[in-house]
């Protein structure tokens, strides 16, 4: 059997969306699961849209996760280049075989036209579409038009013909052509459109199937025409269900989806986020289930991805991190806490830190919310304390404290549970006033815990200070 080839093939327009690197993921689990080979082709062709930060954005993605690639930028391989700008002269002569073939034609019409014929074909209510004005030039009259004139390629789409594939995921499908437009294959800058670009390498590069987001599918029929006329087999075409926002609408950034770099910088771990988007449109079991990428690896499988819509809800994502946070040993989240901790955190005081947060944590960006006061003196001004005993409570707190001795949390808690009790308190009122000191805020780990981290003489100084608010 012929071996899987797989590929993503963004276009650097921008920094893509956590919507746009699941297609990334599934291809990759797809290649490694058949022992395949995964490749990444840059679509830079629409040179308009072209943004030149966007490619190392798009790579540093992939690597980031794990998603290493066999063939592409950086790796090379043995059918590239792997950027569609780099390969024009492939698109050009084909786009000459097309016409040669009578499966495309050149075209001579200038914007201004293609702009009035839209409006007047709007204004009478129809689905703008090219006329075919140039398909009737005789061929002498296109050989002396090219000479003076810019021209593009277009496809020649056959007239009321169904064009029927098995996706693979959605199931059979049938399009009429006459619901097709004579699509530009050639630019008159002498690049191609995607749709030409996209059958050439596909075909060229060996790409036995093509997975990508259902947006394509209308766009198959050009492809099919393409590939029909050149007599190129088809690859199999498996397109993934679309991920709505919460409105219901395709999911984009205005629903708050971001780049996958831009969860890792808010703390997501690469385990949450992989877990998280295998679930968008795939199933498994209870779709809760805690996978690894070599789990995934085991269990994908076409068969299981939905074709209706999938949603995306951040809420389930937090989930996923909170659980990934918790299975990580203290020492390794000491390390991926590195970029949300102050330059100067100690390593030791992090590893005791560490423990009293972990089971509250979501995010690693949680930690300044949740232990920024072990590093800062809070500002703590009076009208925190929501207690009026509040300054009883911190006095007598500061005496007790002071005649320790040995300064551990059994010795502090059993002062401190003293006082409560000699002096009538409520526990939990106590507590807060000693947290509003300590850590300026009503939420803290285990104070005691934390008096311990802090020591003696920074808790007792917070106390006096708090006093003084
Ligand atoms: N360049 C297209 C995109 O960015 C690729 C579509 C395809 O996979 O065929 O979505």
């Amino acid at each position: 059997m012929e071996k899987l080839r797989v590929r993503f093939a963004p276009s650097p327009t921008g920094v893509p969306h956590i919507g746009n690197t699941r297609t990334a993921l599934f291809n990759w689990l797809l290649t490694r699961q058949n022992k395949g080979q995964f490749i990444v082709r840059i679509e830079d062709t629409d040179r308009k849209r072209f943004n030149s930060q966007s490619l190392d954005k798009i790579l540093e993605i992939l690597k980031f996760l794990g998603l290493n690639w066999d063939e592409g930028p950086q790796t090379g391989g043995s059918y590239g280049p792997y950027f569609q700008s780099q390969r024009l002269d492939l698109y050009q002569k084909t786009a000459e075989e097309l016409v040669k073939k009578g499966a495309a034609y050149y075209c001579f019409c200038s914007p201004q036209r293609l702009e009035k014929l839209r409006k007047e074909q709007r204004a009478k209510g129809q689905i703008p579409r090219y006329d075919r004005h140039c398909l009737s030039l005789s061929k002498a009259e296109v050989e002396k038009k090219k000479r003076t004139e810019k021209y593009v390629i277009r496809l020649k789409m056959p007239d009321s013909k169904i064009f029927s594939w098995h996706d693979l995921i959605q199931g059979d499908i049938s399009i009429n052509s006459k619901e097709v437009d004579d699509q530009v294959l050639l630019k008159s800058d002498g690049f191609p459109t995607y749709h030409l670009a996209v059958v050439v390498d596909d075909h060229l590069m060996r790409i036995t199937h093509v997975v990508r987001g259902v947006e394509w599918i209308s766009s198959v029929p050009k492809h099919l025409a393409i590939y029909e006329a050149l007599g190129w087999p088809v690859p199999k075409l498996a397109h993934l269900p679309l991920i709505l926002g919460s409105d219901r609408t395709k999911l984009s950034k205005r629903h708050g989806a971001k780049s996958i770099l831009d969860y890792r910088d808010e703390g997501y771990l690469k385990e949450a986020l992989i877990n998280f988007m295998a679930y968008l449109g795939w199933s498994y079991r209870d779709n809760a289930q805690l996978l690894s990428l070599e789990d995934l690896v085991k269990v994908f499988n076409l068969k299981n991805i939905q074709k209706q819509n999938c949603v995306f809800d951040i809420q389930k994502l937090d989930w996923f991190n909170g659980q990934y946070i918790r299975m990580k040993l203290d020492k390794e989240l000491v390390e991926l806490l590195k970029p949300f901790v102050p330059q100067n955190a100690d390593k030791e005081i992090l590893l005791k830190i560490v423990p009293l947060i972990k089971e509250r944590m979501i995010k690693l960006s949680d930690f300044s919310k949740m232990a920024g006061f072990f590093f800062k003196r809070p500002n703590v001004n009076s009208s925190l304390f929501d207690n009026k005993n509040y300054q009883d409570h911190l006095k007598k707190a500061l005496s007790a404290l002071q005649s320790i001795e040995v300064w551990k949390e059994p010795e502090i808690t059993g002062v401190l549970m003293k006082i409560i009790k000699d002096n009538g308190w409520k526990t939990g009122d106590f507590f807060m006033s000693l947290r509003i000191a300590v850590a300026g805020s009503h939420q803290t780990p285990p104070i005691n815990d934390s008096a311990v981290i802090l020591g003696k003489e920074e808790t007792l100084l917070r106390l006096n200070e708090a006093l003084k608010a």
